[in-house]
């Protein structure tokens, strides 16, 4: 509705010395912005002060049989189709240039939207979004097969060549943490490859999608290619993963959610790449560079207030530096900034949603009453909006549920393991269903080696943490999914082989 459009107008203009910002809030189909098909409506949330910031639309089923037409449309028929790879490289770097030139209005947009620190979200969620496009534009005529000699008996006479080739109509569903980041991992890989999509931003976060949806008009691709869909999971998410004419669907979320979606997209054997949940084992020896594990160790689990797949979601600290690591976290989380999120000094921002800090403050709650230590924090922030303390946990034992579930927020959970029991701990650290992420923080290299080999995990971090690229790839085993974000291995993701055999 027009009057809401000024909402949050209102909130980055406020931010932005008044600079005029448009903003879409209907869905985007076939290049253009309407309503959803029946008219309905829902309310994203500023969580820094639980006021509303606008009304969006909320795409209806019909909405997605709508989009995934246009987008088909586009894939067979449209300009897309007989563009050519370089045009197409031109276009998405278009894109990222324009996502630049608007960098501060959607780091202002992410900020009110999920909470993320401005500064984080100017450098972290918008920086590599441009990254990203930046990087996979770059593979756009960079797609080749292979010539394979075949029947060896007369090798003059057959010849067969593989051509890759996009796979037609993606769906792209994506979670509330780096809302503009996820899209950009999964749209820019997609796109690159030749793809068509359609996208649905998680529910609580659908600001930066739709703004990126006319930034990419703007760059000029041609209608049908990119479709974004604010809406629920369980309608417009299920929907897109049933849909006969989606043939592969990218999602980044939760491991329940991942489960379902590979159900409904078994009913016509989509291809699916899915980047899950994880419970990430950091472990810290002695022979560390100790205010370094400290500082890193801390980035590992507060880094965009604990909503991070790849947070540390288990710290094992040696045991003779074990209290003073603790103590040293204690001090440094004592001089953190806890206020407004777009307040350029503030370091850490309330939790993404209201839901999601009551379930962070239960999970806390089942720490102390299994009888782990709480060190510090635990508790609602007393101000305004969703704000929790960055909390700390020691004593904690293998079989507690805050050592094996996932907080996804400002959690740090610290076990000891005896000074030199390299393969126990190792043992613990793998003792998880998950296997997204890992660390270790030592100063023995062939120590760190022989842990990054025996640890089960998709990404180990060694003397570092959280240090993602967008040429390096991504993703986990066992149940943080599979297939790859990022890097020359997510743009095989979306394409398929194709091998042609001639006989001379
Ligand atoms: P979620 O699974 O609840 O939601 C993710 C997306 O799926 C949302 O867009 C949601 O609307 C949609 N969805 C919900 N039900 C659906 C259904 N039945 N069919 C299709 N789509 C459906 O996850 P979340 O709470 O938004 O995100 C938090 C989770 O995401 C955490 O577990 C976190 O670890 C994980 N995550 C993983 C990575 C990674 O790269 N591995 C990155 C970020 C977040």
């Amino acid at each position: 509705g027009e009057g809401k459009e000024e909402l949050v107008t209102d909130y980055v203009s406020k931010n932005m010395n008044n600079m005029t910002v448009n903003m879409p809030y209907q869905c985007f189909i076939n290049g253009k912005f309407i309503d959803a098909d029946d008219g309905k409506t829902y309310d994203t949330i500023n969580p820094a002060d639980g006021s509303v910031i606008a009304s969006v639309s909320s795409a209806s089923v019909a909405d997605v049989d709508k989009a995934v037409a246009a987008a088909k449309e586009a894939f067979e028929n449209g300009e897309w189709r007989r563009m050519n790879a370089r045009e197409r490289r031109l276009l998405m770097y278009r894109l990222a240039d324009l996502m630049e030139e608007h960098q501060e209005e959607l780091a202002t947009i992410e900020s009110i939207d999920s909470g993320a620190v401005y500064t984080l979200a100017l450098k972290t969620h918008i920086g590599m979004s441009v990254q990203t496009f930046r990087y996979f534009a770059g593979w756009c005529d960079k797609i080749q097969g292979a010539t394979i000699p075949i029947n060896q008996a007369r090798p003059n006479h057959n010849l067969t060549f593989t051509k890759k080739e996009p796979i037609g109509v993606c769906a792209i569903i994506i979670p509330w943490n780096y809302p503009l980041m996820m899209l950009a991992w999964k749209s820019a890989a997609c796109l690159a490859a030749g793809n068509t999509l359609v996208l649905k931003p998680a529910q609580v976060t659908p600001l930066t999608s739709l703004k990126f949806a006319e930034l990419s008009a703007k760059a000029g691709f041609p209608k049908g290619v990119i479709n974004i869909l604010p809406g629920s999971g369980g309608l417009v998410g299920q929907h897109l993963s049933e849909h006969p004419d989606v043939r592969k669907v990218g999602f980044t979320g939760s491991t329940p959610t991942g489960k379902q979606i590979m159900k409904s997209a078994a009913a016509n054997l989509k291809k699916v790449s899915l980047e899950l949940g994880g419970k990430s084992p950091l472990i810290i020896f002695s022979d560390c560079e100790l205010d370094r594990a400290v500082k890193m160790g801390m980035g590992a689990v507060y880094f965009n207030k604990g909503e991070n797949c790849i947070a540390a979601g288990r710290l094992f600290v040696e045991e003779s530096i074990h209290d003073e690591f603790v103590r040293k976290v204690v001090e440094e989380i004592k001089k953190m900034k806890i206020g407004d999120p777009l307040d350029r000094s503030t370091d850490h921002g309330p939790q993404n949603h209201k839901a999601h800090l009551e379930k962070l403050l239960q999970y806390c709650e089942t720490g102390v009453k299994e009888g782990a230590t709480l060190v510090y924090g635990g508790r609602q922030v007393r101000r305004p909006g969703f704000f929790m303390e960055p909390t700390v946990f020691t004593d904690v034992e293998d079989h507690m549920y805050i050592a094996q579930e996932e907080s996804f927020g400002p959690v740090m959970v610290i076990s000891k393991f005896k000074n030199g029991d390299v393969d126990g701990v190792l043992q613990r650290a793998n003792a998880t269903e998950y296997g997204l992420a890992s660390g270790v923080f030592t100063k023995d290299i062939n120590k760190a080696l022989y842990i990054s080999e025996k640890l089960e995990a998709g990404t180990v971090f060694i003397n570092t943490y959280n240090k993602t690229d967008v040429a390096a790839p991504f993703g986990g085993f066992k149940l943080s999914g599979f297939g790859k974000d990022l890097g020359e291995e997510a743009l095989h993701e979306y394409l398929r082989t194709k091998a042609i055999t001639v006989e001379y």
